[in-house]
């Protein structure tokens, strides 16, 4: 499951992701991090059977979490199918079917914005 952590400047400086792997045991694996003084947004994945405990120990410590059931949304109206985002996309999201439509598998995306940049009928978005 994809998680965004949302961390203020009071707990920026305190090492939150090593003690919640060392207190749950799950694997967390870091997709995207954007951090300064004023606070900090991580994408992390993490085990299904993870995710529960894991949101609980960032809970206990302060972080605020958004869980991504699809980080990337499409508006299915706009999109002509074009394959444009499948050859910018780093970790393979889209793929053409049998029949030329352009298909998302949700759980590989990184939230990068690369295909919201290149999408040429802005039918993509990053979620929140
Ligand atoms: S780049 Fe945009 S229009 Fe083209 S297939 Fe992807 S989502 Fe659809
Ligand atoms: S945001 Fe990045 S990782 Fe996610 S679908 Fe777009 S290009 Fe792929």
């Amino acid at each position: 499951m994809k998680i965004m952590l949302c961390f203020n400047s009071q707990i920026i400086k305190k090492p939150l992701i090593a003690e919640v792997i060392l207190e749950t045991g799950a694997l967390v694996n870091i997709n995207k991090a954007t951090i300064d003084i004023t606070g900090g947004e991580l994408i992390i994945n993490v085990p299904d059977e993870d995710a529960k405990k894991v949101i609980k120990s960032f809970k206990s410590r302060g972080v605020d979490i958004i869980t991504l059931e699809k980080p990337i949304v499409r508006t299915d109206e706009e999109c002509v199918h074009c394959g444009v985002c499948i050859s910018v996309c780093p970790t393979n999201v889209f793929k053409y079917e049998a029949d030329g439509s352009v298909s998302m598998d949700h759980k590989e995306c990184i939230q990068c914005g690369a295909c919201i940049t290149a999408c040429p009928h802005n039918a993509l978005k990053l979620s929140r």
